[in-house]
């Protein structure tokens, strides 16, 4: 495995690949590699000749600059995960390096940008896509898979790549959980042993949720849900809703539309999100 810290440096290591018409796949991280991301390098391995897994805290998707210091950075301990799971190559490039000038950057994501966690943290999802759209340049993979963890930042992907009319594969990935059902997540290292036990609380509510969603109706679903949430010590719920997969616009009938469930919370200082697919 190498590792590399430039883009002039990753375009010549991938250029031979390219010309030998190998297939490559980016799996775009922040680093504090939990299994959750393994198992995206696992399934890119599966769909392509080589793995770059890139590792960058990109400011500029941080709305909160506390959020993006406190950031977990065990870099050594992320070289020796991708190292086990066999990645290719690791990008791990410098901020001076993907924003060498200040630069504006808006595009149009549609209206879903301004829902959820665009509501909640303002400007997210055009840092995600300028960070996303600079390793595309930079890779110019095939394949980019991405996980269901952060499901409105799929679609958000989607839409960008939409936009510039970008010609690779954009691969949504299962939700990897711990034992008990929480959702795998680099800020769970933040929780304290009580916020641990209080944050299961939100994949017991959408599990209650897709369990119970052939039989119940959209809003008793709803109203269980958020009185699970709102009765749990240290959670502070931001939103739990039902949404079309497509709009993420609530929705209060069961149709032929798919739905799914999304949470975001408070838990103690930790703002954490979840969801599951509900048809
Ligand atoms: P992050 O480092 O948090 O930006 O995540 C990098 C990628 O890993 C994103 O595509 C996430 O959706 C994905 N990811 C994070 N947590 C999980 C998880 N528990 N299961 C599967 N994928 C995940």
């Amino acid at each position: 495995m190498e590792v590399i810290n430039t883009i002039a440096a990753l375009k010549l290591l991938l250029q031979p690949r390219k010309l030998a018409k190998q297939k490559i796949a980016l799996v775009p991280t922040m680093g504090a590699l939990h299994k959750g991301h393994v198992s995206l390098i696992k399934i890119a391995q599966q769909n392509a000749d080589i793995v770059v897994c890139s590792i960058f805290v990109n400011p500029t998707q941080f709305t909160d600059p506390k959020d993006l210091e406190k950031y977990p950075r065990p870099l050594e301990h992320d070289i020796e995960m991708l190292q086990a799971a066999g990645c290719d190559y690791v990008f791990m490039p410098s901020v001076q390096e993907m924003y060498p000038a200040p630069e504006e950057w808006h595009i149009d994501l549609g209206n879903a940008e301004f829902l959820l966690e665009g509501e909640f943290r303002k400007g997210h999802y055009q840092g995600v896509t300028q960070i996303v759209k600079k390793l595309f340049d930079a890779v110019d993979p095939d394949l980019a898979f991405f996980g269901q963890k952060d499901f409105q930042q799929v679609l958000m992907i989607r839409n960008m790549v939409a936009y510039f009319g970008l010609d690779l594969q954009i691969i949504s990935c299962p939700i990897i959980r711990e034992d008990d059902g929480l959702a795998m997540s680099s800020r769970n290292i933040h929780l304290s042993a009580a916020d641990r036990q209080n944050a299961l609380v939100l994949s017991r509510a959408l599990q209650y949720v897709q369990d119970n969603f052939s039989a119940g109706n959209i809003n008793d679903l709803l109203e269980k849900a958020h009185r699970m949430i709102n009765e749990t010590e240290g959670v502070q719920l931001d939103y739990f809703t039902i949404a079309d997969t497509e709009t993420l616009l609530p929705e209060q009938q069961k149709g032929v539309k798919k739905l799914v469930a999304l949470v975001a919370a408070k838990v103690g200082e930790t703002r954490l999100i979840d969801n599951m697919i509900l048809n």
